[in-house]
């Protein structure tokens, strides 16, 4: 049996990897469970997973985590909390893989100390490539850590990267759905509301994932993800937008032969792969059905109506902490178009604002790395602060 700790256990990517260990059954043992403050989803996962210990992100929420448990009449695991928490939790001995689901920037610590831990990691959160992914590849090479995604695009370009060797490969095709908004005209995107952009048309997300969607940001943060975890330049990660989310991703190879895998949307199955890897069992996500299928359709993004693309490739060239800036500018300029305090247009704007003022710092610690970000956050704040005084 395989001994897991998902971080993230509460969020839509820990749900769904214990759907996923409940189908395969004597597989896996879920050891330790993380959460960030969802404390009735974690007591009840307590109680159907028995896990032997279990982190709280937010302390405050402790005894009421502690009382649902108690109603539960479940035995009550050791509870951790805060950073040191999840830290340990990444880097208990007992524990084999580690998934790595929380959202935002806040899943590169636990990221961070898995792969210093040499740990298989399943890794879903995507900032922790975008903000350190230069140093987690390093870290991995030297304590021998693996780093399987659980991103469906970079799941599907693991696949693809099965038929052929490293040095065969011409490039890299990540797929986008192009998102709510792909036959909106440009000059409607300013009035759109957070409720039209998180009407997504093929996948079921969190909501800050949905927005970057919408934006195509999404598939920026990606280009960066899959730049580092397949060590890759930029400058060989195209994006394509493929509207029915049935090819996942494809890779290129020198002979212009191209692979491609492709699948239904459904979050399981890259998530499956990355916990049996590198075998493949049965699994209860159905194949597709090619006689509704339809049409496939492709076509180049639209760099214009979403600037976002071109930011994420400006950030990459930039270098080292830049990339952890876009992220965090993205983070605030996301929440606050979902508080609706600015516009949809604005989100772009505030990420070049932030990316035109930083003076970017070599990536090579966490501390430079949260550095920026934490600068980054303070600058768009600022600016979204001082656009409601304007305004009002
Ligand atoms: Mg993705």
């Amino acid at each position: 049996m395989k001994r897991l700790a998902i971080i993230g256990s509460t969020g839509s990517i820990g749900q769904n990897t214990l759907k996923v260990v409940q189908h395969l059954p004597g597989r896996f043992e879920v050891f330790a469970l993380a959460a960030h403050s969802s404390v009735t989803v974690l007591a009840e996962q307590i109680a159907a997973f028995s896990p032997q210990v279990v982190a709280l992100m937010e302390a405050g929420r402790l005894d009421d985590l502690v009382r649902h448990c108690r109603e539960r009449g479940v035995r009550l695991p050791e509870i951790l909390t805060a950073e040191a928490g999840l830290r340990a939790i990444a880097s208990a001995p007992e524990v084999e893989v580690v998934v790595s689901g929380a959202v935002g920037a806040a899943g590169l610590l636990p990221t961070l100390a898995a792969v210093e831990a040499g740990k298989t990691v399943a890794l879903a959160n995507k900032e922790s490539m975008v903000l350190a992914g230069e140093l987690l590849r390093k870290t991995a090479s030297r304590t021998g850590a693996r780093i399987i995604p659980i991103d469906s695009e970079h799941s599907a370009i693991d696949q693809c990267l099965r038929s052929g060797k490293p040095d065969e490969v011409r490039r890299l095709i990540l797929t986008a759905s192009g998102g709510p908004f792909r036959d909106t005209p440009k000059d409607q995107l300013p009035h759109v509301t957070p409720e039209d952009a998180l009407n997504h048309p093929t996948w079921r997300m969190g909501r800050r994932i949905t927005i970057d969607s919408a934006t195509l940001m999404n598939k920026g943060l990606e280009v960066i993800e899959a730049r580092w975890l397949f060590d890759i330049p930029d400058t060989r990660v195209d994006i394509i937008v493929h509207p029915q989310s049935i090819v996942h991703s494809m890779v290129e190879f020198t002979d212009g032969s191209v692979i491609a895998q492709l699948g239904t949307t459904d979050m399981r199955q890259p998530i499956q792969y990355a916990l049996t890897w590198p075998e493949r069992v049965e699994s209860s996500v159905p194949g597709i059905d090619w006689t509704t299928a339809g049409k496939l359709e492709f076509m180049p993004p639209d760099k214009e109506k979403f600037p976002c693309v071109e930011l994420a490739y400006r950030a990459i060239r930039q270098g080292g902490t830049a990339p952890a800036v876009l992220n965090a500018a993205d983070e605030v300029a996301v929440q606050a178009f979902l508080e609706r305090r600015i516009a949809f247009t604005d989100i772009p704007r505030l990420i070049r604002d932030s990316l035109d003022a930083h003076e970017a710092a070599p990536a090579v610690t966490f501390e430079n790395v949260m550095a920026a970000d934490a600068w980054a956050r303070r600058f768009v704040s600022g600016k979204v602060a001082h656009a409601r005084m304007t305004k009002s």
